[in-house]
């Protein structure tokens, strides 16, 4: 059996240590370019959502590198997340491929059902295996995260472009090296010691928060990076929503109180997607002080086209400038470089800020 899944950030490196851990093979499809996201665009219906294009583009290119099992994460409810692994079996198969396509369904709280499930995929391993493997993917996603938290900050005040960025891959591939849990952790930390020792220090600077579609939160090809593209222009990123903070909102659901308890006066029940997330984290980083708010997700998203139109609000009440933008496979990078800037520039001025400063 050769596995392979989509990818989605840091996710490639966690799926590969737990999934090597219970003993497979695993395919990491090859780095997202041009060529999978047309892989995708050719073989989708059109309005399908730009996540689904992407991902399927990485399956056909892992298939074509001898991967012969698809992981893809399953789920309801009222957007079109849920059968996405339905319809790509469909497409896989409609261009030929026969892969064995194993949809997991996420623990909703259930986390001993969840493991049950787990287990059930790998004959011949046990619950002790499952913990192991569990253990050492789950330390990889909690200090991969907390390395890119410090790297959306520190990248603002690199002392050379590209230099924090290049420090942070480094460590990146260190950490995908190894499995020792204690060795992750120092990894990380030391990771994020070298890039603030590559930075220099700026009196005042502007801070972001980018809340939206978590697929395009996640995975930097889909967003164009504009976590990258934001720090190059000297502003501190805040992205409000993890890997860490998925599973974990999966398998403790009443963490979710907090962004509800926020969302609630302009959206009072879940609607799909990430909307509830969009619209708490948004007030939440208004009440932190944050000087604006960018919205990102793929043009077809209907919870995220819902959260637009209350962030207008919300923008109004809160007083804090957002910006939404819409990403599919015909957005343009000038287009939507020269829209950053401008939003960055209204910032800026509104903090009387000078330019030189950022
Ligand atoms: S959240 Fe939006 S982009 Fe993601 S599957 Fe649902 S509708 Fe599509």
């Amino acid at each position: 059996m050769k596995l392979t899944y989509p990818h989605m950030g840091n996710l490639d490196i966690i799926l590969k240590a737990f999934f090597e851990g219970m003993g497979k093979e695993v395919v990491v499809p090859p780095p997202i370019t041009e060529k999978t996201l047309s892989i995708g665009v050719r073989n989708c219906p059109e309005f399908a959502c730009l996540p689904l294009k992407i991902t399927l583009g990485n399956f056909i290119e892992a298939l074509d590198k001898g991967a012969d099992t698809i992981i893809m994460l399953g789920g309801f409810g009222p957007c079109r997340f849920g059968y996405y692994g339905q319809v790509q079996r469909e497409i896989v198969r409609d261009m030929g491929y026969n892969p064995k396509i194993v949809i997991v369904e996420p623990p909703h709280g259930d986390l001993k059902g969840f493991i049950k499930n787990v287990v059930s995929l790998f004959p011949g391993m046990t619950l002790k295996d499952v913990i192991k493997a569990g253990k050492v993917a789950w330390q990889k996603m909690v200090y991969l995260d907390k390395m890119e938290k410090a790297l959306l900050v520190l990248r603002a005040h690199e002392s050379r472009k590209g230099i924090v960025t290049q420090k942070y891959n480094e460590y990146r591939n260190y950490i995908d090296r190894t499995s020792d849990v204690r060795e992750i952790k120092r990894l990380s930390l030391e990771g994020i010691r070298e890039m603030k020792s590559l930075t220099k220090l700026v009196d005042t600077t502007l801070r972001i928060a980018v809340v939206g579609e978590i697929y395009l939160l996640v995975e930097p090809f889909a967003s164009q990076d504009i976590f990258r593209e934001l720090n190059e222009q000297g502003v501190e990123v805040k992205k409000t929503e993890y890997i860490t903070d998925v599973v974990f909102s999966c398998i403790m659901p009443w963490r979710l109180s907090k962004i509800k308890r926020a969302a609630n006066p302009y959206l009072n029940q879940v609607i799909g997607g990430h909307a509830i997330y969009t619209i708490g984290n948004t007030r939440i980083c208004a009440d932190d002080g944050y000087d604006g708010v960018i919205q990102i997700f793929p043009f077809t998203c209907t919870p995220e086209v819902v959260s637009k139109a209350i962030l207008n609000k919300m923008s109004k009440d809160l007083d804090i400038p957002v910006m939404s933008l819409s990403f599919d496979e015909n957005t343009g990078q000038a287009g939507y470089r020269t829209r950053i800037e401008a939003f960055v520039d209204l910032l800026m001025r509104r903090r009387g800020m000078d330019l030189v400063n950022v």
